[in-house]
């Protein structure tokens, strides 16, 4: 006999999908949907709903957007690119309130043992974006293993493109992750930047 009834199980069994959801919180959570009243549950469903059917990738740096060119790209200084792994790299720079230029989502960075290549992650089109308007792209990929040598490979296609490359400079704990890093050292690594 199953412990939980049936959509209470179901429930359970979404919920411990997240990351770091276990089984414990997943029923806990599970409880709490199931002690809403019918109009908060809702709009809890539809804004998971919502999510899918309206966020999209912007066409000209991959971070996620609703419409097909989002709003940094629209209104900020183009002669600076940030490049970082994923979105949630440009809500920790965004955090800072500093940064006053457009980004690049690489969706990745090059991982030779997890079979990632440079053709798997978002370079050409960082490539593709660079013209004679274009003075800095600073490479702020985390200060792991990955994220240095993918820092070091795109810098090499950059600079015979004229164009000054940068990297943020260390505070960032080695290994460590950016969405992680508080904002006074990653404020200090961004200011602190040096040419690669
Ligand atoms: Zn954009």
């Amino acid at each position: 006999m199953e412990i939980f009834i049936e959509p209470i199980g179901k429930l359970i069994n979404e919920f411990s999908k997240l990351p770091g959801v276990g089984k414990k919180t997943a029923q806990r959570y599970a409880y709490k949907i199931v002690n809403m009243s019918k109009g908060e549950a809702e709009e809890f469903a539809r804004a998971i709903v919502d999510c899918k059917a309206k966020v999209r990738y912007c066409k000209i740096c991959g971070n996620f957007s609703e419409e097909e060119v989002c709003e940094i790209c629209k209104t900020r200084d183009k002669s600076v690119i940030c490049v970082v792994r994923d979105p949630r790299d440009v809500v920790a720079m965004e955090k800072l309130r500093e940064y006053k230029g457009v980004y690049h989502v690489l969706h990745g960075v090059i991982n030779p043992m997890e079979g990632v290549g440079p053709n798997d992650i978002h370079i050409k089109e960082l490539l593709a974006r660079i013209d004679g308007s274009v003075k800095e792209v600073i490479m702020a990929t985390n200060p792991d293993v990955e994220g240095e040598a993918t820092a070091m490979y795109i810098a090499k296609l950059l600079k015979p493109l004229g164009v000054n490359v940068t990297r943020l400079a260390h505070g960032i704990p080695i290994g460590g992750e950016l969405e992680y890093t508080d904002e006074v050292t990653l404020s200090r690594a961004l200011s602190e930047r040096k040419s690669l």
